[in-house]
């Protein structure tokens, strides 16, 4: 059973009298246990929704669809599947205490999986969770392989009963499932001779494994330190070159590199990043590959749309990971508004200053970085960093930071979202 939450007006949903609270039982008598299942079987023109009124009153609707029309139904949140692993280098372990209470959340989840591009380790499907991949042809599915090395994986997961992935990947790909993978490098144990078979092993499964990153493991100061460690600057030259012989052939043989570094492993060892044809789609991009190329790709795509900005200062807020990386951006930027734009690198205060990415800069670390900076017009504070309900990682709501600094901000994930509009402040 699911339970609605919202029903957009007009829509099928409301013309059938689904209200708030309403749950959903079967289509067709097949009994529903998620979003999956209602998206899936009510993807028809005609089904029988079974159904229960919040006052308790059982409804059958025999549904024709009029093309065109949605269902306009908004479901309750899923439950989330949780995490049965138990990795050194857990971000969730790495969390400080006085979070939000979802980012503690430890999901590993196909579902959002498929849905959201959310990495999962596929350890915890049933034999149930398989048939529906199948059967609702849930791809590209987004997984953390890690080490194809089954003892090395269990070891890396904490899991002894981890199953064979590459087993698992040529089943779901038999099945014509496809897959973007990651392995997070952890010095020591999966980098070396285990990431040169990790790669092979992938890339003999054929053209399901869509694309492979290789990110290096991210701690905070709250993590396992005892047990993992960061990859020094030597290791990650290794990697990268262990990534770019798989690259090079896949280049030759499929057409595209198919293997990618994350720009964090670049900017660890020193190395400059490949051009943006690289990257092809950027469909690692959320995940830290190419993210570089990509904002760049996409602020010369908006150029002949960019205002002409001369004479205003901008703060430009990121954090230590980009800022190393930026000025080449804001060059691009500059010279297409005639802005000045300033950079404003964010220690991150919550955890610490290993941890890099401007998308976990906390709210109280961008105020106070931003308290001091004066003459600005107005700043660009990194979108990521927010969640859709306007609060930073620390509960720090971006509006009332914005009306504390007394400074108009803009929440942006390439520039050209925030700049290319016409109300910059002026
Ligand atoms: S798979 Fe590992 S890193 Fe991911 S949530 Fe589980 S324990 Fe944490």
């Amino acid at each position: 059973m699911v339970r609605v939450q919202a029903v957009a007006p007009g829509s099928l949903g409301a013309m059938l009298g689904l209200v708030p609270g309403t749950q959903l039982v079967a289509v067709n008598g097949r009994a529903l246990e998620d979003f999956l299942d209602w998206e899936f079987l009510t993807a028809d023109d005609r089904f029988v929704l079974s159904a229960r009124l919040p006052s308790g009153e059982e409804i059958e609707y025999d549904i024709e669809r009029p093309e065109g029309l949605p269902m306009g139904v908004t479901l309750e949140p899923p439950r989330i599947r949780r995490c049965g692993n138990h990795c050194d280098f857990c971000f969730v372990d790495g969390n400080p205490d006085g979070l939000r209470p979802p980012l503690y959340i430890r999901d590993d989840d196909y579902r959002l999986s498929f849905r959201y591009g959310n990495f999962a380790t596929l350890t915890n499907l049933k034999a149930r969770d398989l048939e529906r991949i199948v059967e609702y042809r849930l791809s590209p599915l987004y997984v953390s392989v890690h080490a194809s090395d089954p003892i090395i994986r269990r070891w890396l997961l904490r899991n002894p009963e981890a199953p064979d992935i590459v087993s698992q990947l040529r089943t779901l790909a038999e099945q014509g499932i496809a897959f973007h993978t990651q392995v997070v490098l952890v010095p020591g144990v999966n980098d070396g001779p285990a990431l040169v078979r990790t790669l092979a092993d992938l890339y003999g499964l054929g053209k399901a494994i869509l694309s492979v990153s290789v990110v290096p493991v991210a701690l905070t100061e709250f993590s396992k330190r005892h047990l993992v460690r960061e990859l020094t600057r030597q290791e990650c030259r290794a990697a990268l070159a262990t990534v770019d012989r798989l690259a090079t052939r896949a280049l030759a043989e499929r057409g595209f590199a198919w293997c990618f570094g994350a720009d964090d492993l670049y900017l660890h060892a020193g190395v400059a990043l490949p051009p943006a044809a690289w990257y092809g789609e950027f469909e690692q991009r959320e995940n830290g590959v190419g993210s570089v190329r990509y904002l760049q790709t996409r602020i010369a795509a908006a150029r002949d749309r960019l205002p002409d900005l001369e004479g205003k200062r901008v703060g430009v807020v990121t954090g230590a990971a980009m800022g190393a990386l930026m000025p080449q951006v804001l060059e691009e930027v500059a010279g297409a508004t005639r802005a000045r734009f300033e950079l404003v690198v964010v220690e991150n205060t919550l955890f610490g200053p290993s941890v890099t990415t401007a998308g976990l800069l906390p709210g109280a670390a961008i105020e106070a970085a931003l308290r001091d900076r004066r003459g600005l017009d107005f700043a660009l504070l990194p979108g990521e960093a927010v969640n859709d309900d306007g609060l930073f990682v620390d509960g720090v709501e971006a509006h009332a930071l914005a009306d504390r600094l007394r400074l108009p901000m803009r929440l942006s994930h390439d520039f050209a979202d925030a700049l290319a509009e016409e109300a910059v402040p002026a």
